[in-house]
């Protein structure tokens, strides 16, 4: 399934924030995620929600890793030290409990329109 998602017509995903000067910041475990964001599906329709907007890259990797990835953990039952503490206990957080493998920060796309990113004014995921 992750394969085939690089390969969809339309991949349809959120990011984890989103700052003041429009650069997506995601951390993820695997990177298919990220991966087909940056490359493979023709269009890419993120969802994003009003609690992930922050002022800079470095607010963005705080709240990843303080607040997004304990829950995470948490819902796909990956007992990180974040899980157990409520916060990001790196460097000491190693695989396979680590679900913070790749930083990957988008700060454009040289094919116009193909991501398009819908701002929620909601509170959507975490
Ligand atoms: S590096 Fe480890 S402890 Fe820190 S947020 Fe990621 S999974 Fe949690």
């Amino acid at each position: 399934m992750r394969k085939q998602g690089m390969l969809a017509d339309i991949f349809i995903a959120s990011s984890n924030a989103i700052t003041l000067d429009g650069k997506l910041v995601n951390i993820d475990g695997i990177g298919n995620r990220v991966a087909a964001m940056i490359f493979g599906p023709d269009k890419v329709i993120l969802l994003v929600g009003m609690n992930k907007v922050v002022k800079t890259v470095d607010e963005a990797v705080a709240r990843i890793k303080n607040h997004v990835a304990p829950r995470n953990s948490v819902r796909v039952n990956i007992s990180t030290p974040c899980a157990k503490r409520g916060f990001c206990q790196d460097p000491h957080c190693v695989p396979p409990h680590r679900i913070c493998s790749q930083l990957v920060i988008l700060e454009s796309s040289m094919l116009p329109g193909r991501i398009k990113l819908f701002l929620v004014g909601e509170e959507l995921g975490y």
